[in-house]
């Protein structure tokens, strides 16, 4: 009996796709039905896509990227390689793409890019926390332990975590740069090479998905949650951008980082999309908290970094977009980004005077005068901000742009009617 199911789990395939809201999706087939699933599609209720804004768009299709096969490297029962998983397209019952899926959104976006005669590769600094698995989410204790920013911490179960996580990702075809410990008790990050904008959030997906499968292996849970707690660093999704702009292309390339920054508000419906990620954007924590750029400065929202490299090769520019949080849809995240960038180019403009300390140690008139910015303040700010940007819902897409609006507003609205627990302790005996 044991035997027979051992042989049944050795021929699954995982299709997986992510969901407008960031969620890991996934629907399961017999290896048996690969090849259907690649001819024909697998049918699912679209309805999953467009997280909790369902409407009734039902019959939709999973078409795997043959691209994307790769064997499970790790999880309960996977160590063996025996499962697999493809990350899927979403298309219409008739095969052709359908306007919500955020990887068509992307394909598209680099469409556009390459209309314009540029290219990108991109890579990722992802940040996450691994936190006991017992522990009350609400009541967790800060984590107590010791480590801090690229200590080595050799035999603890954290690193177990994380290195299990690096030697899976390798095995899954996603190139791993580095990782270290980062700066917060418990919290740790893994760079990933750049590469194709697609495979690149695939990539975050995969490490993400990861993450919370070999976790409870160790006792313990990743979060990816951008600002677990108060006092603590949060974590970040910094994208490193390389930009290549042609011949004589310095310029555009400029253009686009301008581009950037002019929709930055508006970015961040979709680097920064929920409550929680406006905690992030506190001082001291090394997250931005202005709208500006960068050649030192540690922490600005754009920095234009200086490789030897890059510089010599006419028209690339290398770029670190430190605003993105992990609660973030990479596949939009990323084509609103092109689309944002394209628009700086289309426009041709300049990028505004460097900033090269921190603009919160600035008096507040001096950063009035040299237009200084600062980012939306919560996910309310941020949301009326796409709403007001026809860039970013273009790139997008009219309908993603609107569910996203939508389904935002009602967490922001929930949030809004609780009464938390700092406020009594706050308010109630003292007024
Ligand atoms: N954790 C910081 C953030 O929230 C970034 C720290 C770093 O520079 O690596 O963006
Ligand atoms: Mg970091």
């Amino acid at each position: 009996m044991n035997e027979e199911r051992d042989e049944l789990a050795a021929a699954l395939v995982h299709l997986t796709f992510m969901d407008l809201l960031g969620l890991p999706k996934e629907v399961t087939i017999p290896t048996g039905r690969l090849d259907e699933a690649l001819h024909v599609g697998v049918a699912f209720d679209g309805s999953a896509l467009e997280g909790f804004v369902r409407t009734a768009e039902a019959d939709m299709r999973l078409r795997p990227d043959p691209a994307t096969r790769s064997r499970l490297m790790a999880g309960p029962g996977r160590e063996r390689g025996g499962h697999e998983r493809m990350v899927c397209d979403i298309v219409l019952p008739d095969g052709t793409p359908y306007d919500a899926c955020p990887r068509s959104i992307l394909r598209g976006r680099l469409r556009d890019l390459e209309a314009a005669g540029m290219a990108l590769e991109v890579g990722a600094e992802v940040e996450f926390f691994l936190l006991p698995a017992g522990a009350e989410a609400g009541t967790m204790e800060v984590p107590a332990e010791a480590a801090g920013y690229f200590d080595a911490t050799r035999g603890s179960a954290g690193e177990a975590v994380r290195g299990e996580v690096v030697v899976a990702l390798e095995a899954m075809g996603v190139r791993v740069e580095a990782s270290h410990h980062e700066v917060a008790p418990a919290q740790h990050e893994i760079d990933l090479m750049a590469t194709h904008p697609v495979a690149l959030a695939d990539g975050v997906a995969t490490l993400r998905w990861l993450a919370r499968v070999v976790a409870p292996m160790h006792g313990l849970r990743a979060t990816f949650m951008p600002k677990p707690f108060g006092g603590l660093s949060g974590s970040g999704l910094h994208l490193a951008l390389t930009l290549r702009a042609g011949e004589g292309g310095q310029g555009r390339a400029q253009a686009f980082a301008a581009g950037i920054l002019a929709h930055a508000a508006a970015l961040c419906a979709v680097a920064n999309p929920v409550v929680n990620s406006y905690k992030r954007f506190v001082p001291g924590y090394e997250a931005p908290l202005y709208v500006t750029w960068a050649r030192h400065h540690r922490s600005p929202l754009l920095r234009l970094v200086q490789d030897g490299r890059h510089e010599r090769e006419r028209g690339a520019l290398r770029l670190e977009y430190r605003g993105p949080d992990s609660a973030a849809n990479p596949y939009l995240l990323l084509a609103a980004l092109i689309g944002c960038g394209l628009d700086g180019v289309e426009r041709g403009l300049a990028l505004p005077a460097a900033v090269e300390e921190s603009p919160g140690r600035l008096p507040g008139e001096e950063r009035r005068r040299r237009g200084i910015r600062r980012l939306p303040a919560d996910l309310r700010a941020a949301l009326d901000a796409l709403a007001a940007d026809a860039v970013v819902t273009q790139a997008l897409g009219e309908r993603v742009a609107q569910r996203l609006i939508e389904a935002r507003a009602i967490e922001w609205e929930i949030y809004q009617e609780t009464v938390h627990t700092w406020e009594r302790e706050q308010y109630l005996d003292a007024l």
